[in-house]
């Protein structure tokens, strides 16, 4: 009985089991363009606190190795600032790759992580509306 539970276990994982392909058509990118000249990781403004950097995001990618992705910190770390986007000598945006991943973590957990019923408490009259738009961007689906 525990070893069909497993094996059941075992078959959902696997059908879970995110393709580069998928991550391509959320996200629009094609990682073949990459030429892995690293900018994106050099103009990146919490570069240095991520355990896997935007450029090798792409190349994680693009050899299909969705799984470690999903598992890294800095799914949580991008800002959604798009400078990686602006600075790509080949138009690869590896923050439209991120945001891709990060849905599919946030889709398989089946939730929100922020309802606009939250937003009045939380609000700063300081904080700049594309901080707001970028937290929405970040954690809903
Ligand atoms: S800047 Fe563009 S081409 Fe260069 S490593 Fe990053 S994604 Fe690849
Ligand atoms: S969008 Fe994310 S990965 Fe790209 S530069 Fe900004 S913080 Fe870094």
């Amino acid at each position: 009985m525990r070893r069909e539970a497993e094996t059941l276990g075992e078959a959902l994982r696997i059908r879970r089991k995110i393709s580069r392909e998928q991550i391509e058509t959320i996200s629009g990118v094609d990682t073949a363009k990459c030429m892995k000249c690293g900018k994106c990781t050099a103009s990146c403004p919490v570069g240095e606190e991520m355990d896997i950097k935007p450029h090798q995001f792409v190349s994680y990618v693009n050899r299909g190795e969705i799984e470690p992705l999903q598992k890294s910190g800095s799914l949580w770390k991008c800002l959604s600032c798009f400078a990686c986007v602006q600075r790509c000598p080949r138009d690869v945006k590896p923050a439209k790759l991120i945001e891709a991943i990060r849905l599919t973590v946030i889709r398989e957990r089946g939730q929100n992580y922020l309802s606009p019923d939250e937003i009045p408490q939380l609000l700063d009259p300081q904080l700049p509306q594309q901080l707001l738009v970028s937290a929405f961007r970040k954690y809903s689906k």
